[in-house]
């Protein structure tokens, strides 16, 4: 049986920076390639950051059931993760790695509930945009938008397993890794205390108190968790 991790995080935290490099590092782990409506951004090219497709082609695949979860995300766009993802690795005897959103994540957990699930924060609103702005891939419009859905999407934070603040690119690499192979380790029997130890550092009671001034600088909302 296949781990599932899905990892959330508001647009331009850095997930797809650091879910690059975990992939890199960490063997038998594939990742999910989403189908989207949203047009291309900068270099993507088609089948390898994203699938993307008419909202006709979207609909199809939604009536022929071949979606395990899709969302309306920023209320513009159809993002889902296809069923044939999990099949392959299954058959190959690896982990899935999947990068979707809170609903997503949601939808994942209530049909598959031993999905581990991972939010990942930016140090604060300001950094945030910072980093939405130096991507320099998204018009003002698009950014602004991000940042709203941002202050939403981080009101779930506490309905994921693990919370992981990346602050420092290369500590926040490790903190993934540690997650990933603490979780596969457990789950096989083979329990490493030391890494399991780094990997319950990233549990909610433990970085409660690191996370409200980050939720605070998102406002009322993010911050009581409402
Ligand atoms: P996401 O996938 O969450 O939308 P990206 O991975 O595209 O975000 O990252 C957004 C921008 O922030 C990119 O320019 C990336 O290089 C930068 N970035 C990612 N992680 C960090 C970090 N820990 N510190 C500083 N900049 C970062
Ligand atoms: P972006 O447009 O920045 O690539 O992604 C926007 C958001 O859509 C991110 O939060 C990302 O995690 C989410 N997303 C990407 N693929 C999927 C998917 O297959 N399903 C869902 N529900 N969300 C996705």
């Amino acid at each position: 049986m296949a781990n599932i991790f899905i990892i959330s995080a508001p647009s331009g935290s850095g997930k797809s920076t650091l879910v690059n490099e975990v992939r890199r590092s960490v063997p038998g782990l594939e990742f999910s390639i989403s189908y989207t409506t949203r047009k291309p951004r900068g270099s993507e090219r088609n089948g390898c950051e994203y699938f993307f497709i008419s909202r006709k082609e979207f609909e199809a695949m939604i009536r022929r059931g071949e979606f395990l979860e899709y969302a309306r995300v920023f209320e513009t766009d159809y993002y889902g993760t296809a069923r044939r993802f999990l099949e392959k690795a299954e058959k190959d005897s690896s982990d899935l790695l999947l990068d979707i959103d809170v609903q997503g994540a949601e939808q994942i957990k209530a049909k598959l509930p031993d999905a581990v699930s991972i939010f990942i924060l930016p140090p604060n609103r300001g950094e945030l945009e910072q980093r939405l702005r130096k991507r320099s891939q998204d018009a003002e419009e698009v950014i602004q938008r991000r940042l709203e859905t941002a202050s939403r999407e981080i009101e779930n934070y506490e309905k994921y397993d693990y919370i992981l603040v990346n602050d420092r690119l290369e500590d926040s690499v490790e903190a993934l890794k540690a997650i990933l192979l603490s979780e596969r380790l457990r789950r096989s029997g083979r329990a490493d205390a030391n890494l399991s130890a780094r990997a319950e550092m990233f549990r909610l009671d433990r970085i409660r108190e690191r996370l409200r001034p980050i939720l605070e600088s998102f406002g009322e909302a993010a911050a009581s968790g409402k």
